[in-house]
């Protein structure tokens, strides 16, 4: 799972903090090719008459589909990208119908065959699974890719590795696939480990051209309950939602 996915025992600062190099937040200065780097999105301020507006990512890792909110998306009209993987696509049918229904509100991005962070060796943090090398990196964007295919029949704009954490070269590596590697801005749920009241509140606050990440496979968590909660509040702030896909060439510059 991630946060990216879903356990954190550790903070994703301390992650940071621990690597061997330095890793400066938003600019993914590196001094050492084995440092993890986090990429830092956000859109283009500037929408359609110049309401604000803001990028919902969801991603899907594993396990099951939050109904509750992607049920809220659709009757809310809040557009978002889905960040969905190899697993996930296998294990709820139903939800890939409902999602297929609307496909106006729906962009789908890769988020992995299986699951496996874009990082070199054996471990990742958020114990989840390090793909180990950069063709086992290639191997999970091209099953996920597959996956995708075989579900929507379209390949992808954008990647998402787990944990959105990246050994440094593993970015440029997944750019050279054809991909814009998609970090984010707001962090809406802490990898799905927070109260639906800490959601509300992070989400609210969300400001025009942020890039909100959280996610759409928790039904037995209270966090897609306040994450409603949050998006609510902004809509009625005047706030639009759009895809990725329709803001890529301002954000594709800004983000490697
Ligand atoms: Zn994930």
């Amino acid at each position: 799972m991630c946060a990216a996915c879903d356990h954190l025992p550790l903070t994703r600062r301390h992650v940071l903090a621990g690597a061997a190099a330095s890793v400066l937040m938003g600019d993914e200065t590196v001094r050492a090719s084995e440092a993890l780097v986090e990429p830092r999105l956000q859109i283009d301020k500037v929408g359609e008459g110049a309401r604000p507006r803001v990028a919902l990512t969801l991603d899907a890792c594993s396990g099951h589909t939050d109904f509750t909110l992607l049920d809220a998306l659709i009757a809310r009209r809040i557009a978002a990208t889905l960040f969905v993987t190899g697993l996930w696509l296998e294990r709820n049918p139903q939800a890939i119908a409902r999602i297929k229904d609307h496909l106006d509100l729906f962009e789908i991005g890769n988020h992995g065959g299986r699951h496996l962070a874009a990082i070199w060796g054996r471990s990742a943090p958020f114990g989840v699974k390090a793909a180990g090398s950069p063709e086992a990196v290639q191997n999970e964007v091209l099953s996920g890719e597959r996956a995708i295919l075989s579900v929507f029949g379209k390949k992808p704009q954008w990647f998402r590795g787990a944990t959105a954490l990246y050994s440094a070269p593993a970015v440029p590596l997944i750019a050279g696939m054809g991909y814009a590697v998609a970090g984010y801005s707001l962090n809406g749920d802490a990898g799905a480990s927070l109260s639906a009241g800490a959601v509300t509140q992070r989400v609210e606050r969300a400001q025009n051209g942020d890039v909100i990440l959280a996610h759409l496979n928790h039904p037995e968590r209270p966090c897609g309950k306040g994450l409603v909660n949050g998006l609510a509040s902004l809509q009625s702030q005047g706030v639009t939602f759009v895809h990725l896909g329709n803001v890529w060439a301002s954000s594709r510059a800004s983000q490697l």
